[in-house]
């Protein structure tokens, strides 16, 4: 992560506040490897000193779903340093920087041994990019889309993610799911496997199909659980249904796995949710066999946060990939606004799972399987119902 360079100061945005909020997930589903019911996520708010109708301006971000909250490393290492910072420095061009942010929350941290690290300056860094987009009083993805010199498109493709597995009659209640989703706006899905035997895997994809009614709109996830002869067998086993992906087959390091699997399998294959940095993405791109139907699911909120991100989508277009192969991972209004920014592929939904941060919230609205971003500054999160007493939690002594 680099300082940006010489940078005109206008006025420096000073933040005066930090703090975090471990909050739990909601719900008792799991995938192949994990159940979800112990997990937490690191709610964050920068409070600026600047005002608007008389409140102090925050910005929140959260680390993605999936992982914990990250409040030692939060509150013991990168807290301290940002308050410590010159204001000026965290700054470019007149606007607070999350650049800069990002690289003082980093100061003194080696590289490699990306892991909570990596969602923690994440969760920071995305509440940057809040507070910046509320500086300047517009969403998140138009502040993202002016800042990489790109037209935010507000209408995103979008999936639903779940079929989970249930404790006791999984398959119906799958395509209960399912038909929600669809009744919700969804036209394209995404399921678990490898949590049953391969035939019972095989009876929930043929289920889930008589909703979605073609492969092309499902795409099923092992959540890296298989070894090379387990994820050979259900990759036949998949062929035939011709599928929108085959997601995470094996450990997400195993890039001479990948590779096998894309030299074998014909249809996309999917991954990189589970890595933490760039350079992690780069031995992807190097060894993991990726081709131009497969699909990257790096999510910025697991991987110290959109400038990231963004180099990661610039090194796979300098090796001919497009920016149309990405789908992060982390169905919540963060990554929505990113890939409405970025312009990337689509973005993963849950809109029955996860909460209170899964789903886009009520204010936007999904139809035809695309998802219209409203223009509420910042990421929106003050618009999801289900946020409102954890934002209220942790900012309450700001206000
Ligand atoms: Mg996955």
């Amino acid at each position: 992560m680099i300082l940006q360079g010489a940078c005109a100061i206008l006025l420096a945005v000073r933040i005066i506040h930090t703090s975090e909020l471990t909050v739990p997930l909601r719900g008792d589903i799991a995938n192949a490897v994990v159940n979800f019911a112990e997990h937490t996520v690191s709610l964050v708010a920068l409070v600026s000193d600047q005002k608007v109708d008389g409140r102090p301006v925050i910005g929140l971000g959260f680390n993605s779903i999936g992982r914990f909250g990250q409040s030692g490393i939060l509150r013991e290492r990168i807290f301290p340093r940002l308050l410590a910072a010159d204001p000026e420095a965290l700054m470019c061009d007149g606007e607070l920087s999350p650049t800069a942010i990002a690289a003082t929350a980093m100061r003194n941290e080696k590289p490699g041994g990306h892991g909570d690290r990596a969602g923690a300056v994440a969760a920071v860094e995305l509440a940057a990019w809040d507070l910046r987009a509320k500086l300047a009083g517009e969403p998140a993805c138009r502040t993202i889309a002016r800042t990489f010199g790109r037209a935010a498109d507000t209408s995103v493709a979008v999936y639903a993610a779940g079929g989970y597995y249930y404790a006791a009659d999984s398959t119906r209640r799958l395509c209960e799911e399912l038909r929600g989703y669809r009744e919700s706006g969804f036209g394209a899905f995404k399921i678990k496997i490898g949590g049953a035997p391969i035939h019972e895997d095989a009876q929930r994809i043929e289920s889930a199909l008589e909703i979605a009614g073609d492969g092309t709109n499902l795409a099923v996830d092992a959540n890296g659980r298989f070894d090379e002869a387990t994820a050979d067998a259900y990759a036949q086993m998949l062929e035939p249904y011709g599928l929108r992906w085959y997601e995470e087959p094996g450990d997400p390091l195993d890039y001479a796995l990948n590779a096998h699997l894309t030299a074998t399998y014909p249809m996309p294959i999917a991954t990189g949710e589970n890595l933490f940095s760039a350079a992690d993405a780069q031995n992807l791109l190097r060894y993991g066999g990726m081709r131009s139907q497969d699909v990257f699911q790096m999510d910025p909120g697991l991987s110290y946060g959109l400038g990231e991100y963004a180099t990661m989508i610039e090194a796979l277009e300098r090796q001919g990939f497009s920016r149309q192969q990405c789908f992060p991972h982390g169905g919540h209004l963060i990554n929505l606004h990113i890939v409405a920014g970025l312009g990337l592929g689509g973005c993963e939904a849950y809109p029955g799972v996860f909460q209170p941060f899964g789903g886009f919230g009520p204010e936007v609205h999904i139809a035809s399987g695309r998802a219209a971003l409203t223009e509420r500054p910042g990421f929106g999160l003050e618009g999801k119902p289900e946020l409102a007493e954890p934002i209220a939690s942790l900012t309450e002594h700001a206000v």
